[in-house]
């Protein structure tokens, strides 16, 4: 190998390095703003968790409200956006009275005032 070919051949892999010292970089920023993220959402989980907590154990004190209650609301809200997945979900239903758009979070109609059934909008 001559010497010019060397010259190209050390070129080229010193931008190789260069080229995935930049992709590097850009992966742990990429990192780092999800695990800000992951630590943002954790606190924001430890303080519901918490709120959650305190209301019911409020609610217990002041009510004479049982577990399997606060079980049973927790199933039908679980079931508004007709899926049992241990999740709130929310997305657009249909009224099939008004036919008006209202939120899977709501238990009524906002405009009619129609109880939403979980079978109906599953
Ligand atoms: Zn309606």
């Amino acid at each position: 190998m001559d010497f010019f070919m060397g010259g190209l051949i050390a070129a080229s892999a010193a931008r190789e390095a260069a080229d995935q010292a930049l992709r590097t970089s850009e992966i742990n920023q990429a990192a780092n703003l999800v695990r800000t993220d992951v630590n943002d959402l954790r606190e924001q989980v430890e303080r519901l968790a918490l709120l959650t907590q305190s209301l019911w154990e409020l609610l217990r004190e002041r009510l004479p409200l049982t577990e399997a209650e606060l079980e049973k609301k927790v199933q039908e809200v679980d079931m508004r956006d007709g899926i049992a997945d241990g999740k709130l979900g929310r997305h657009p239903l249909r009224c099939p009275k008004c036919l008006r758009v209202s939120n899977s979070r709501h238990k009524r109609c906002l405009y009619c005032g129609l109880e939403f059934q979980s079978d109906v909008f599953g």
